[in-house]
């Protein structure tokens, strides 16, 4: 028997008890990476807060189907039907050919996924390879007359789905008489939406597809529909995203599957708030943002991103500033310092962390999992690992196991305090004349030290009077 977990859902801005469809069984969609650019660390932000839902979820009994999908065809630069084609732009910009570009981009999406920790999703699916699948859902609708085609391109007609909007709680008659200025004449009512092209506004659209309707291509939307159901059925249990699809393509994802199947979708709706700078949304089409290998070339960890993120709800908006990563820089270290000395001091410290499980009945770990199973609150979990790591009457053996359970559970490396390892003198020396061109406040000798000091596969800290070494992994 699985757990009670709590969720809080968006459908139903209500927090709930997770009741899966199949007893021990969780079904998750996670609408996934456009792949025209490097995710920047928003889009990680978002990825981190779904895997720890899929951990929370194992750790709680459950079997989890998992899905990510990759976006690499039909995504405007709008979520709506207007604007660039992303994929095109940037092919563009880059002088390199769209097929380039996503497998390009995919690639680089998976090793930040990789040193983030991710699990493997189980399934990764990919636009391109699902067209068959969304023209067969689109034929679907046009025989249940949910559709019209006007100007070459079908339509999603919002008219005839009597519950349209409700995810984002819209007004349906204040949302169709504001209209939109740039919005296509096509259009029968202003929210309705692209499922299939024909009439590209790009000449230079180069990923089209024979279809019923002509040769063109999916709209963003009908993908996600298309996959989430060839995946996990009419019907699953939890679907995710950033806060930023809850207007449009989330709402349009459920009109367009339930207007489909002819029942209600998904049960449970989670959407994890935005990373802002300085108040500001982070952009991936504003070419200015963030991305983890800026983070790893300043001499973070990629872990010490998801320390900093998992110190947040993943329902409150978190500012992203040098400070608050330091903070999650040297909370992290600090937790691997103390069980580097539980290790020397401790007798078979690694196989109580690695290998113990922990006690049910402990109360530490009830506290973290009444933490978790509410709602995924993961910084009161991580306050009360603090409570009970800094808590002196509290035998090492017991913190071991505790904290070998929770870095398995929430993925923060602290296994590296048993994977310590002495760096070659090569690299001794480089941080060796980096601390010496610090002292002289030569900083660009220090900044080009500290590039070939991470070349050889290793990152410098700056300590008092000193460096620390550390293997990336
Ligand atoms: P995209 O690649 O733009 O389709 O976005 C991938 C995921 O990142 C989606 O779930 C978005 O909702 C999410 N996302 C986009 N920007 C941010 C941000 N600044 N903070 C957190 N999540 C974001
Ligand atoms: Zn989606």
């Amino acid at each position: 028997m699985a757990h009670p977990v709590y969720f809080y859902n968006t459908l139903t801005r209500q927090t709930e008890l997770f009741q899966p469809l199949e007893e021990g069984r969780a079904r998750i969609y996670c609408c996934g990476p456009t792949v025209y650019n490097y995710a920047h660390i928003g889009n990680l932000r978002t990825y981190i807060f779904e895997d720890l839902l899929h951990r929370v979820l194992e750790d709680a009994g459950y079997r989890v189907d998992h899905v990510v999908n990759v976006t690499d065809v039909g995504h405007l630069t709008s979520d709506g039907d207007e604007g660039e084609d992303k994929m095109i732009k940037s092919a563009r910009e880059r002088g390199m050919t769209v097929w380039d570009i996503a497998e390009f981009f995919t690639r680089a999406f998976f090793r930040d996924w990789e040193a983030l920790g991710l699990k493997n999703p189980g399934v990764v699916c990919k636009a391109t390879e699902h067209i068959q699948d969304m023209i067969a859902l689109i034929q679907k609708l046009e025989q249940k007359g949910f559709t019209y085609q006007a100007g070459g391109n079908v339509y999603f007609d919002t008219s005839r789905f009597t519950d349209y909007g409700k995810l984002a709680l819209l007004d349906r008659q204040k949302a169709d008489a504001q209209g939109r200025v740039d919005s296509d004449p096509n259009k029968r009512h202003p929210r309705d939406f692209v499922l299939w092209f024909t009439q590209s506004k790009f000449s230079d659209q180069a990923m089209t597809w024979d279809s019923p309707w002509g040769r063109g291509y999916p709209g963003w939307h009908i993908e996600c529909s298309a996959m989430s159901s060839k995946y996990l059925g009419e019907r699953f249990d939890i679907h995710c995203g950033g806060v930023d699809h809850i207007p449009v393509h989330h709402t349009n994802e459920i009109a367009q599957s339930e207007a489909a199947f002819g029942h209600p979708w998904v049960h449970y709706w989670l959407h994890g708030e935005f990373l802002v700078l300085q108040k500001e949304k982070m952009s991936k089409s504003s070419g200015d943002f963030l991305t983890l290998s800026v983070l790893t070339s300043k001499g973070y960890h990629p872990m010490d991103y998801r320390y900093f993120v998992l110190n947040a709800h993943y329902r409150t908006q978190l500012v992203f500033s040098y400070e608050a990563l330091d903070a999650a820089k040297n909370g992290r270290m600090n937790l691997i310092e103390r069980l580097a000395a539980m290790k020397t001091s401790t007798p078979s410290a690694a196989t109580l962390f690695f290998e113990s499980s922990v006690d049910d009945e402990d109360e530490v770990v009830r506290q973290i999992r009444s933490d978790l199973y509410n709602d995924l609150n993961a910084p009161k979990a991580l306050g009360t690992l603090w409570t009970m790591v800094k808590d002196t009457a509290i035998p090492a053996d017991r913190k071991l196991r505790v904290l070998g359970w929770v870095d398995r559970l929430l993925g923060l490396g602290l296994e590296h305090a048993f994977r310590e390892e002495s760096a070659p003198e090569e690299v001794e020396s480089l941080a060796r004349q980096r601390l010496e061109a610090r002292k002289l406040k030569n900083w660009s000798a220090a900044d080009e030290l500290r590039r070939q000091i991470e070349s050889r596969g290793w990152s410098v800290e700056d300590i008092p009077d000193g460096y620390r070494l550390r293997k990336k992994v």
